[in-house]
């Protein structure tokens, strides 16, 4: 864990200025492909879906005008969508680089959203940003980050289509869960990059050991939030607040459990209007833990969500 603020100043502007586009042009150049969205993400969708939902492409996120390449996006619904079943969304890849989001929700597809095929209505976008997969990014090409701009006119075209796709499908959401990770390099390189864009200080909090939920402020639901927590705890360790009762600095609202609002920060989670809304964060670094547990433990909480939303 890195449990101490960087004290290097960040490689990029003048500390307590905000980048202009010089800045943001030598932050691009830093980032490269370190792995394949084709590979990784497409692939597996095209080859090893089951029957009960179809691959389908909700756009193409163009980043030529950067010299970045356009990366066509996918979704995966329900062949038979029924008027009578609640809608269940999954997003994942909303940060590209947090991995077992993306992985995680092919594997829950892939193994266990059968058993619902005849109870929900799916619509899966397992990678939003597959720019940022590729880059093991937490922003996209113009140094936004996608997780901010779930809003209108949105200046992130990775948000704008995400939420234009799930308009297409009738605009009603039952239940929506987000996948994300919380990392070590949010403290050693996102956190310190946000602050020289921003021309700010680091606004630094220790990175916990395990699993955690982000609620929703505006409607938290937390017997639904327990229920995802105590299944996601016989899979993987949850996190403990910190000796200010806090979680990345927010107070803890039952074990597992903190809360933001979600729509009034412009994230992903905030998009819907459904009723029962999570967010993951799972933590990939921990020696205690595997990439296949944080998939396994991204999978649980869909899991108990659908089963929690079903006998609501
Ligand atoms: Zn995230």
């Amino acid at each position: 864990m890195s449990q101490q603020p960087s004290t290097t100043p960040y490689p990029i502007g003048t500390p307590g200025t905000p980048w202009g586009a010089d800045e943001k042009t030598a932050w691009l150049a830093r980032q490269q492909p370190r792995r394949s969205y084709a590979a990784e993400v497409v692939a597996p969708l095209e080859s090893g879906l089951p029957a009960h939902v179809e691959l389908f492409r909700y756009g193409v996120l163009d980043y030529e005008r950067l010299g970045r390449g356009r990366f066509p996006l996918y979704a995966v619904r329900s062949r038979r969508w029924e008027a009578d079943r609640p809608v269940v969304l999954v997003t994942g890849g909303v940060h590209g680089y947090e991995t077992s989001g993306v992985q995680g929700a092919l594997q829950w597809l892939a193994r266990d959203s059968a058993r619902h095929a005849d109870g929900i209505n799916l619509l899966m976008l397992p990678c939003i940003s597959p720019w940022g997969y590729e880059t093991i990014n937490r922003w996209n090409p113009d140094a936004l980050d996608p997780n901010r701009q779930f809003k209108a006119q949105s200046p992130a075209a990775e948000s704008a289509l995400a939420m234009a796709c799930v308009a297409a499908h009738g605009g009603r959401v039952d239940l929506h869960v987000d996948l994300h990770e919380t990392t070590d390099t949010d403290n050693s390189e996102f956190g310190p990059a946000k602050a020289a864009r921003d021309g700010v200080a680091q606004d630094w909090h220790a990175i916990p050991d395990g699993f955690y939920l982000v609620g929703d402020t505006e409607r938290p639901v937390p017997d639904f939030q327990r229920a995802l927590i105590e299944a996601v705890r016989k899979v993987t360790h949850i996190a403990e607040p910190d000796e200010h009762g806090c979680i990345i600095g927010e107070p803890l609202q039952q074990p597992g459990v903190i809360n933001y609002a979600k729509r009034a920060l412009g994230l992903c989670g905030g998009m819907t209007g459904a009723s029962f809304v999570t967010t993951t964060e799972v933590y990939p670094d921990s020696p205690s833990t595997s990439p296949a547990e944080c998939n396994d433990a991204q999978a649980a909480t869909i899991e108990a969500a659908i089963a929690f939303l079903r006998r609501a």
